[in-house]
Order: structure tokens, then C-alpha cells, then sequence
């Protein structure tokens, strides 16, 4: 279902205001044309520890390098690759393209900079997205940990993402995928927390790992009392929860301080480092040690 006309979606392009945008639209068929003319990229985006301002890890994010478009944002087509029924073929190849810079494994020497400089910073962390519409596919399980072995990473060095509102959509099927990979020893966690309407009962019973308070709460921290009273409530929640928890939009040094006095365990955001390619890696990591701003030093 959904293939084809009609599994389309408009979004505005480009960003530069009204008079330079323009809209398109993504049809299931040019995802497939573009998984096959391998115009996917990764990019990654970096986790600290706030209280050492040591690297915990990257979050995987999907992004399209369009020939004409350029680079496309997955708010653009994830949702169609959801409705069109690629989404599996999609998180495959986003693990397929990001395991192997984490793993032991790397090929060619292409990216061996960013390999070598992920190794000397030791065991990091990888968080890859997990669709909803993937919390049915039991088979989810299976490829992941394959895909992990052949990348020699240990399971739990991978987190796989799923926001407040996918794990709730069915709680039952939830449970039974989230039991089977958290069994395989995959680290779970909360996206976009805060944002949902969750039944507390049931998102607590889901075996997570890791909390992600929503980045509209960070981003507002300094101009809002509420959001203040939020991220200091959901980071109490979380630790009483037993999770770790991570801030998303860190953009200034500011809300960083305020997170880092609440006792949020990571934080995530621009202030931090943009999604980058792989191979920007190795000189984000030698800006960070010569003591740029966000970084303990
Ligand atoms: P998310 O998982 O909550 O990812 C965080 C989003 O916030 C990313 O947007 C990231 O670029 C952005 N961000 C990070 N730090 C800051 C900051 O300091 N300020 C601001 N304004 N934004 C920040 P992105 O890359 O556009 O991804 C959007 C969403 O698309 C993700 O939200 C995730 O839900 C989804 N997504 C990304 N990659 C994948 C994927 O491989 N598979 C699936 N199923 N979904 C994906
Ligand atoms: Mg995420
Ligand atoms: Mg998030
Ligand atoms: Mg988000």
C-alpha cells in the first residue's frame, strides 16, 4: 500500500525565506532511485558528557544528497519512505553506511582519518533512529545484531532512538521488539521526550536505557522559567527512572551551565557540533582538544 502516486510529501526548500523557497515533491519512487544511486549520507552529530565535556558519542541523521536539490533534510521523506514502505530499506542502509566508522572493520582508506581518530577517542557510542513504523518488523532484531557483528561493535555501543510517540503507538508490539533487542544487549532510548502524551504507566514499563528531553524545551531554556521547571523535572524523572539523560538543541553556553546544574548527564546540540559528514570528524575532534567553546579542557 501506498506505493507509487500518493505516498508523496511538499516541503518547502532552501530556507532563505519566502522569495528564494520553492517546494517539491518526494514520491516513494525517488527514494528507491536514490537508495540505488546510493545518494543517502550519514551525517553525525556529537554527544558530551556534560559534567567532563568528554565525547560519549554520535547520533546518526539521515540526510539526501540530491543532484539537483541538494542536501535534503529527513523531515522531507522520512515520513514517505514510512508510508511507501522503504523505511526498512532506508534504517539498513543508514547501519550499513555507520557502523563500519565505529566498528573495527573499515574497509578502504577513504575513511580511515575519522576511523583512527573515533579510536583514539575509545569505545563511542552510536545512536541510529528507529521509525515507528519499524517497531512491528520482528526481524529488526536480527538484521541489526548481523549488521553489528560484521561491523565487530559490541551491541551495547549502539543506541537505537525512538521517539515518545513511536514506542506508544503500540504498546504491546513495542514491548515484544524492544524486549528482543534490548535481550541482544542494543541500548534503547527516548526521543523528542516531552513532546508526546504518553500514558506514564506504559512508557515506563518499555526497557530503555537513555532519555532525550526535546530540544524545544533547550533551545527555550533561557527565556523560559517553564522550560527550566521542565528540563529540571524530566532529568529528576529520568534518574529516578534509572536512565541517563540527554539534552537535545544545546546552542549556547548558557543552557549548558543550566544543564550541567540539574545533573543531565549528555548534552547534544550546535553549541556542541553540527551534523557533520564522516570525514569532517577527525578535525572537529582536534578543534575540540585545542579548547573551543562547550568542551571541558
Ligand atoms: P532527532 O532524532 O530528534 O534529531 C535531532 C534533530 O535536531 C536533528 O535534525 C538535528 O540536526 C537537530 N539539532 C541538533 N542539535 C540542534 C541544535 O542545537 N539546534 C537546532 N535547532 N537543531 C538541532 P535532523 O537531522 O533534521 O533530523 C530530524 C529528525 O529526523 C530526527 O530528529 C529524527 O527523528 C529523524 N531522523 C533523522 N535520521 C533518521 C533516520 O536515519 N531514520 C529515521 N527513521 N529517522 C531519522
Ligand atoms: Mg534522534
Ligand atoms: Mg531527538
Ligand atoms: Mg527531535
Amino acid at each position: 500500500p501506498g506505493a507509487g502516486a500518493g505516498a508523496g510529501a511538499t516541503f518547502p526548500l532552501g530556507g532563505f525565506g519566502a522569495e528564494l523557497s520553492a517546494t517539491f515533491v518526494v514520491t516513494v519512487d525517488d527514494l528507491r532511485r536514490a537508495l540505488a544511486d546510493h545518494e543517502i549520507e550519514v551525517h553525525y552529530q556529537p554527544k558530551i558528557d556534560c559534567a567532563s565535556g568528554r565525547l560519549a558519542g554520535f547520533e546518526a541523521l539521515v540526510r539526501w544528497r540530491h543532484p539537483l536539490r541538494g542536501l535534503v533534510s529527513p523531515g522531507g521523506f522520512v515520513r514517505v519512505a514510512e508510508e511507501g514502505g522503504v523505511i526498512d530499506a532506508l534504517t539498513d542502509r543508514v547501519l550499513d553506511l555507520s557502523l563500519p566508522w565505529f566498528g573495527r572493520s573499515f574497509p578502504g582508506p577513504a575513511g580511515a582519518g575519522a576511523v583512527q581518530a573515533l579510536q583514539v577517542e575509545g569505545a563511542v557510542s552510536l545512536s541510529v533512529n528507529i521509525s515507528a513504523r519499524s517497531l512491528r518488523d520482528m526481524q529488526l532484531a536480527d538484521r541489526i545484531d548481523a549488521r553489528c557483528a560484521a561491523a565487530g561493535i559490541a551491541p551495547s555501543r549502539l543506541i537505537l532512538e525512538l521517539t515518545e510517540t513511536s514506542a506508544m503507538e503500540d504498546p504491546v508490539a513495542s514491548l515484544d521488539l524492544l524486549t528482543r533487542l534490548r535481550m541482544k544487549g542494543f541500548q534503547l532510548s527516548i526521543d523528542d521526550f516531552g513532546t508526546g502524551f504518553s500514558s506514564m504507566l506504559q512508557l515506563v514499563r518499555l526497557p530503555f536505557s537513555e532519555m532525550k528531553v526535546d530540544r524545544s524545551f533547550v533551545m527555550t531554556l533561557n527565556r523560559s522559567q517553564e522550560s527550566r521547571a521542565v528540563v529540571r523535572s524530566v532529568v529528576e524523572l529520568g534518574h529516578s527512572l534509572g536512565l541517563r539523560c540527554t539534552a537535545e538543541g544545546v546552542e549556547d553556553e548558557r543552557a549548558l551551565d543550566y544543564l550541567r546544574q540539574v545533573g543531565c548527564d549528555l548534552a547534544q546540540g550546535y553549541l556542541i557540533g553540527r551534523p557533520m559528514p564522516a570525514a569532517e570528524i577527525p578535525g572537529w575532534l582536534a578543534r575540540r582538544r585545542s579548547g573551543r567553546r562547550g568542551f571541558a579542557h
